[in-house]
C-alpha cells in the first residue's frame, strides 16, 4: 500500500551483486521447481455478473499441514463482510481513527456495500457436507457483529504433512470502492475477494479479522482462476493468462495462473488500453510488462514503464532477482480510490490527468508498489501484526531506488479540485525528509511502539510509524554503518525468508550478522521503543582569557532516546574539531583554549539521525545570518508568487 509523497537525493550508486536465478518462469506462470511450500493451493472459478454487481464462485483448496500442530478445524479470512455494515470492527476502527475515506460508509446504501456469503462447503475424498457448520469468530477484539473470519471444524484432524481439500461456494456483492476494492462505473478492482485459508502456526491458526489499517497474510501455493466477464472486457490477474474461450453467450472465460504466490487479484473493464514493454538487464532474468491504462492517460505509457524498470532494476540489483518473468501494471479509474496497491505479479498505479514532468507522479506509487513484490509479496511476513516489515521496507527501497535513478522530484501544488498542476522548481523533495516521511513520523512519534501488534497500533499512527520510522530507522542505520553493509544483510535476510514468513528478530539477526556487532541497543531504541530522538547545542559561548580564547558547547540530549552523535566545532580561524558523544548523558560540556573564537557548533551534522524530530535546535552560531535567509526566502516567495499570478493570468 503506497502514502503517496515523494524523493529525491543523488547517491552514489552500488555495486552489483552476483545474480543467481534458481528457478525457471514460463509465460504460463509455471515455475519449476517451486519456490515456496506450496501448501495452499486454489482452483477458482468465478463469474461476475455487471449488471447486479455480483460474483459467484466455487474454489477447491489443496491444503498442507507444514506445521508440527494437528489442524482440527480450518479457519478462513472473508474479508468482504468489513464492509457489510457499520458493525464491523473494520467500520469502528475507521470510524476511530478517521483515517479512511469511509465516512459515508452508514449512508450507503445496500447495494454499494460488500458482503460474502458462503453457500456451500464440502470436504473432499470422501465428501462431507460442512456447511452447516461455518460460523464467526472474532479472535482479535471478541466483536460478535464481525464476520470476516469463518473457522469450519474438521470432522477427521490433520496432523503434521498430511493434507486435504475442500470446495467453497460462495456469492459476493461487488462494493462501490472500499479501500481499493470494488467498481466504480465499468470498472472492477477485484482483491481480497475469496475465501481464503489463514495461515497454520505452530500454535494455531493465525487468521486475524479485517483491520481497518493493516493488511495480509496467507501461505504460499499455485492459483489457477477462471473469471467469466462480458465478451470484448480487457482482463488482468495475478500471474498470466491460460486460456480463454467464448461462452457464446455474450461471456468470455480468462483463466489465469501463478505458481508461488499468497494472493490473487483481478481487474476488468472494457475501456482499458493495453500496452506492452519488456524489462531488460544484464544481470537480471527478463520482465514482460504489461500496463493495462485508462484512455486519458494514455501519454503517460512510458512514465509508467520506466518507473516499473527502476524497480526490478534496483531492487533486484539490491536484494534480490524478480523470477516471475511477467508483471502487470493497473492503472486505476478516476475516482475508484483503488490506486497504490500491490497484488502478487500485480499492483495498482495511480496517476493525475495532468502529470508533469518534474514531480514523481505517477514514478513514486510505482516504484513503491512494484518494490512490494519483494517485500510482501517474495517475502511474506504477517502483515497484521509486523506490518512494517513489509512497508518500512518497501518506503526505505523505494526512496533509494528513486535517488538512485535520479528521478527528478519537486514540490507540486495542486489547483481547482487537483487537475491544475504547479510544480515548484525552486522546492526540491529530498529522499531524506521527504521519501523517508519525516514529519508523518514526528506528528505520531510517540502513539505507538513500533514492536505492537501492528492491527493494535491507533489506526492514524501507522502511516508515520510502519512507513515514516522504519524508513527512517533504516536511512540512518544506512548513514551509520554504511550501504554495503546494510545492503548485504538486507540481501541476506531476502535470500533466507523468500517464499517465506519472517518475524521481526529475523531481520535484525540478519542486519546483526551482516554488521558484525550488536546492534541490538539501536532496534530497543528504534523498534521496541516510542522516545522521540532529539539531539541538540544548548549553549555557545567564547570568553577572553588574556591571550587566548575559552570556548564552551554545551550539547543536550533533548529526548528521551538514545544515539550516538558527532559534535563538529568551528572556530573563526577555519580550525574545526570534531567530537563524538555517545548520547547517553542529558548534556555534555567541551571546553576548548584556542587563539581564536568558537564561531559554531553543530550536533550530528552529518545528519545520521534522520529520526531526530527537531533539526531546528542542532547547530548555534556566534555570527547570526539570519537577515541572509530572510532575504534569500524572501526572494523565493516572491518568485513563486509572480509564477502564479502569470498562471493565474493564462487561464483568465
Ligand atoms: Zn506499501
Amino acid at each position: 500500500m503506497s502514502v503517496r509523497r515523494a524523493v529525491f537525493a543523488a547517491l552514489p550508486m552500488i555495486a552489483l551483486l552476483p545474480v543467481i536465478v534458481s528457478a525457471q518462469s514460463t509465460d504460463t506462470g509455471v515455475i519449476d521447481p517451486p519456490l515456496s511450500s506450496r501448501n495452499a493451493n486454489y482452483t477458482i472459478a468465478a463469474r461476475l455478473d455487471p449488471g447486479a454487481h455480483t460474483i459467484t464462485a466455487t474454489e477447491t483448496i489443496r491444503w498442507r499441514n507444514i506445521t508440527h500442530a494437528t489442524a482440527t478445524e480450518l479457519q478462513f479470512h472473508l474479508y468482504w463482510n468489513a464492509w457489510r455494515d457499520s458493525r464491523s470492527s473494520y467500520m469502528r476502527e475507521t470510524l476511530l481513527g478517521a483515517v479512511r475515506p469511509n465516512a459515508d460508509a452508514g449512508l450507503r446504501s445496500e447495494g454499494d456495500r460488500a458482503r460474502i456469503d458462503v453457500t456451500a462447503i464440502h470436504l473432499l475424498d470422501p465428501d462431507v457436507d460442512l456447511t452447516a457448520t461455518q460460523r464467526f469468530i472474532a479472535p482479535d477484539d471478541g466483536n460478535t457483529e464481525d464476520r470476516t473470519v469463518m473457522t469450519v471444524p474438521l470432522p477427521r484432524p490433520v496432523k503434521p504433512e498430511e493434507s486435504l481439500a475442500i470446495r467453497i461456494a460462495w456469492t459476493a456483492h461487488v462494493p462501490r470502492t472500499f479501500d481499493r476494492t470494488g467498481v466504480v462505473g465499468s470498472y472492477y478492482f477485484i482483491a481480497q475477494w475469496f475465501p481464503k485459508l489463514g495461515v497454520l502456526q505452530d500454535a494455531g491458526w493465525n487468521c486475524h479479522q479485517f483491520h481497518s489499517s493493516t493488511e495480509f497474510f496467507s501461505d504460499y501455493g499455485t492459483y489457477d482462476v477462471e473469471m467469466t466477464v462480458p465478451r470484448g472486457w480487457i482482463l488482468g490477474a495475478t500471474g498470466v493468462e491460460r486460456e480463454r474461450r467464448d461462452n457464446g453467450d455474450g461471456t468470455t472465460t480468462h483463466r489465469y495462473g501463478q505458481d508461488d504466490v499468497h494472493d490473487f487479484a483481478w481487474t476488468t473493464s472494457p475501456d482499458y488500453l493495453v500496452r506492452t514493454a519488456p524489462f531488460q538487464s544484464a544481470t537480471l532474468p527478463p520482465v514482460a510488462m504489461r500496463l493495462l491504462l485508462q484512455p486519458e492517460h494514455a501519454d503517460q505509457a512510458e512514465r509508467h514503464f520506466a518507473a516499473a524498470r527502476i524497480s526490478l532494476r534496483y531492487y533486484g540489483e539490491w536484494y534480490g532477482p524478480y523470477p516471475y518473468g511477467h508483471i502487470t501494471i493497473v492503472d486505476p479509474a478516476f475516482q475508484s480510490g483503488a490506486d497504490g496497491m500491490e497484488y502478487p505479479t500485480l499492483f495498482t498505479a495511480g496517476t493525475d490527468w495532468i502529470a508533469p514532468r518534474g514531480a514523481t507522479t505517477p514514478e513514486e506509487v510505482i516504484v513503491h508498489e512494484a518494490g512490494h513484490q519483494w517485500w510482501y509479496g517474495m517475502v511474506g511476513n504477517n502483515e497484521f501484526e509486523d506490518a512494517w516489515l513489509d512497508e518500512g521496507l518497501n518506503q526505505f527501497s523505494e526512496g533509494r531506488a528513486i535517488a538512485a535513478a535520479n528521478v527528478p522530484d519537486h514540490l507540486v501544488l495542486r489547483y481547482f479540485g487537483g487537475f491544475v498542476p504547479y510544480v515548484l522548481n525552486d522546492v526540491v523533495r529530498t529522499r531524506e525528509v521527504d521519501s523517508n516521511m519525516l514529519r508523518a513520523y514526528r506528528g505520531v512519534a510517540t502513539r505507538d511502539t513500533p514492536s505492537t501488534a501492528s492491527y493494535r497500533y491507533f489506526p492514524t499512527s501507522i502511516g508515520g510509524i510502519t512507513y515514516g520510522k522504519t524508513a527512517l530507522w533504516l536511512n540512518t542505520l544506512e548513514r551509520w554503518i554504511g550501504w554495503p553493509v546494510l545492503q548485504r544483510g538486507m540481501s541476506d535476510y531476502f535470500a533466507t525468508w523468500k517464499f517465506r514468513h519472517p518475524k521481526p528478530n529475523d531481520f535484525f539477526d540478519a542486519l546483526t550478522r551482516a554488521a558484525g556487532r550488536d546492534l541490538t541497543p539501536f532496534f530497543d531504541q528504534v523498534y521496541r521503543g516510542s522516545n522521540r530522538f532529539d539531539y541538540g547545542v544548548d549553549d555557545l559561548t567564547n570568553v577572553r582569557e588574556g591571550d587566548h580564547y575559552r570556548s564552551v558547547v554545551v550539547v543536550r540530549r533533548f529526548g528521551e532516546a538514545i544515539f550516538p552523535v558527532d559534535l563538529l566545532v568551528t572556530f573563526t580561524d577555519g580550525e574545526r574539531i570534531t567530537e563524538h558523544w555517545d548520547g547517553i548523558d542529558r548534556w555534555k560540556a567541551y571546553a576548548y583554549e584556542r587563539p581564536a573564537e568558537a564561531r559554531s557548533a553543530e550536533v550530528d551534522p552529518n545528519r545520521v539521525l534522520l529520526l531526530d524530530v527537531n533539526w531546528t535546535n542542532n547547530s548555534k552560531t556566534t555570527a547570526p545570518r539570519g537577515g541572509i535567509a530572510a532575504t534569500k526566502w524572501s526572494l523565493m516567495w516572491l518568485r513563486w508568487l509572480e509564477d502564479h499570478l502569470l498562471t493565474w493570468a493564462s487561464l483568465a
